[in-house]
């Protein structure tokens, strides 16, 4: 294959999830099985002592071959294990292992990257091999690899040092894996599945990062070191790029700079919200990693509308203990202060972290599996763990506690009685609990349609709009081949939040929207038109969908909004959304914050 060692510019197209556009450096990650792998830089003086940690994967690796070996000829004959042997050899193979040991000592690297750069090799050299049988031996080297990672997992991976330029390239990226990583560091990510909602573009669009995701086979051809320019703008992204291609992102970002300087230093962002007929909204702020905290205050946004606490387990799965949690919630809750800080439960499994259980992920059917509440509840050590931690920093701040995923009334009063019993018991033990409002994520369509009674079981609602939209249309959220499918204004959708909506102001209880859709100007007037007041959104995205409240009227968004509940499907929602946002107020809405126009026929 002469595509490998082609230098020449090539152009990928996928799924913008962010704005902006950088240049720099690719650096592969590889997610080994569910763990993603780090070029990790060594100290001089800990080469020698990473050389051995190798060494002892091998050994513990060929260990498990053995035992391996032996079940399956036990189990089904001699002629079976073979394969194993196979296996062994490679492990064994004298030049494999002094090669790792090669790039573990000349490039002062951790093992895990050592093993991916050597592997890599050895692969790129029998995808060119034409016979199909020894071609199909790639398995191999890739089971022997995966054998070696896990092997190595079991040890620390030390500091993670990126270079300034890393433009992050992988085929999926969990969100452990961005929590990670110097993400001040990262100038763009670029992988090769996702969609509008997965967390790799949450993320990226949360810290300001240029990604574009659904790029399919992208990540095989490039090579940790190459040149590359992302342009989430256009979704595009340059291999090789030409001093052309490179001088035009550097003009796009000196200028996208200018203007976000100018927004910031134009307009008080703190000041009450109202549309130009006079009803208030509350702009608040999603949060997930600690680099983000100090812009919920600097974008003003009131209080922090949703953390996602998952993002506090470690990059293995590792749950913090109650005085990590209890610390990290204090600090949330100093951080949003009277606004307060509304507190996910761990939302695991599904596309999320995969938890702490080795048997997670390997479910037929994640998203519909053992996730997020249902987590919880099956684990009820995590929860009650995490609930004392939250009524601990509820003593000290304004803390809210949100349920994900709850399909009815019995979700909430199970998870409710842990937390009631875990308050008696920090009682018991002398220590304050503090006052916790309880609401329920609105993302499941059973939820939906049992909204009145859920309304009078929880303190408020939270309408997580990306699993609203997945579950509602039966589209998977990270899956790039049915991003098509993924219609945020399906009449269906609508429907949902509407009657969301409704349910809570009946009961008298509040609702946020704190899914994707609060975060684009087109869509956050469509959620104001169906009832909402309270939108959270990643704190970057306060100042433009603030500017477009300011400048609309609530009564002709609610005439927009109930035409668009009569529609067919999401063709004739978006339609109505651009002719009649786009015509009434242009420069509100132009034409590149609208959905664009369908061609059809
Ligand atoms: C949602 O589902 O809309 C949501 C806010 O939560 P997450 O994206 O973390 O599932
Ligand atoms: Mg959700």
């Amino acid at each position: 294959m002469t595509r490998r060692r082609d230098r020449s510019e090539q152009r990928w197209h996928g799924i913008a999830v962010s704005d902006g556009a950088a240049a720099g450096r690719v650096l592969r990650i590889h997610s080994g099985g569910r763990h993603s792998i780090y070029r990790v830089s060594l100290d001089p003086a800990e080469v020698e002592r990473e050389v051995r940690r190798y060494r002892a994967a091998v050994r513990l690796a060929r260990r498990q071959l053995l035992a391996l070996k032996k079940r399956a000829a036990r189990t089904l004959g001699d002629e079976h294990a073979y394969i194993f042997d196979a296996h062994l050899l490679m492990l064994e193979d004298r030049k494999l292992n002094e090669d790792v040991e090669t790039v573990i000592r000349d490039e002062a690297v951790g093992s895990e990257w050592a093993v991916k750069v050597v592997t890599d090799r050895l692969l790129a050299v029998y995808d060119e091999i034409k016979d199909d049988y020894l071609r199909e031996r790639s398995s191999d080297i890739e089971d022997v690899t995966r054998r070696l990672l896990v092997a190595l997992s079991g040890e620390s991976m030390g500091v993670r040092r990126l270079t300034e330029d890393a433009v992050v390239v992988a085929e999926e990226l969990m969100p452990s894996t961005l929590a990670e990583l110097d993400l001040m560091h990262v100038k763009a990510v670029a992988t090769d599945v996702g969609g509008w909602t997965s967390h790799t573009a949450i993320i990226a669009r949360g810290l300001g990062i240029p990604a574009v995701v659904g790029l399919r086979d992208f990540y095989r051809s490039a090579r940790t070191g190459d040149q590359i320019v992302i342009d989430a703008g256009r979704g595009e992204v340059v291999l090789h790029p030409t001093p052309a291609a490179l001088e035009r992102v550097g003009d796009e970002r000196r200028e996208a700079r200018a203007t976000a300087a100018r927004v910031a230093a134009d307009e008080d962002l703190t000041a009450p919200l109202r549309t130009r007929d006079g009803v208030g909204v509350t702009l608040r702020a999603n949060v997930e990693l600690p680099v983000e905290y100090e812009w919920v205050n600097r974008y003003g946004a009131h209080g922090i509308g949703l953390f996602r606490s998952e993002f506090l387990l470690s990059h293995r799965g590792a749950m913090p203990d109650e005085e990590e949690q209890r610390a990290a919630y204090e600090e949330l809750a100093r951080v949003a202060g009277d606004d307060g800080v509304t507190v996910r439960l761990f939302d695991l499994g599904g596309d999320k972290l995969p938890g702490p259980r080795p048997e997670a992920g390997e479910e037929r059917n994640p998203a519909l599996g053992l996730r997020a509440i249902r987590f919880c509840l099956q684990h009820p050590e995590v929860l009650r763990t995490q609930a004392r931690a939250v009524l601990r920093a509820a003593a000290r701040g304004r803390i809210d506690l949100v349920l994900p995923m709850v399909s009815d009334v019995t979700d909430v009063r199970r998870a409710r009685a842990v937390i009631e019993e875990e308050r008696a018991r920090l009682e018991g033990e002398g220590k304050e609990a503090g006052p916790l409002r309880v609401g329920a994520m609105i993302e499941v369509p059973s939820a939906v349609l049992v909204a009145e009674k859920l309304a009078r079981e929880v303190d408020f609602f939270s309408l997580g709009t990306n699993d609203l939209v997945q579950y509602t249309l039966a589209v998977d959220r990270g899956n790039d081949e049915v991003a098509g499918w993924f219609r945020s204004l399906h009449p269906a959708v609508l429907l949902s939040i509407r009657r969301a909506l409704e349910a809570a102001r009946e009961a008298g209880i509040p609702s946020v929207v704190c899914g994707e859709m609060a975060a684009s100007p087109a869509y956050a007037a469509v959620l104001l038109g169906l009832g909402a007041r309270e939108l959270s959104m990643a704190p970057a995205s306060i100042p433009r969908v603030r500017r477009s409240i300011e400048g609309l009227e609530q009564g002709e968004v609610a005439q927009i909004a109930a035409d668009c509940l009569e529609c067919a499907d999401a063709d004739e929602v978006e339609e109505i959304v651009r002719v009649r946002l786009g015509g009434k107020w242009p420069n509100l809405f132009p034409p590149e914050i609208l959905p664009p126009p369908k061609s059809r026929g």
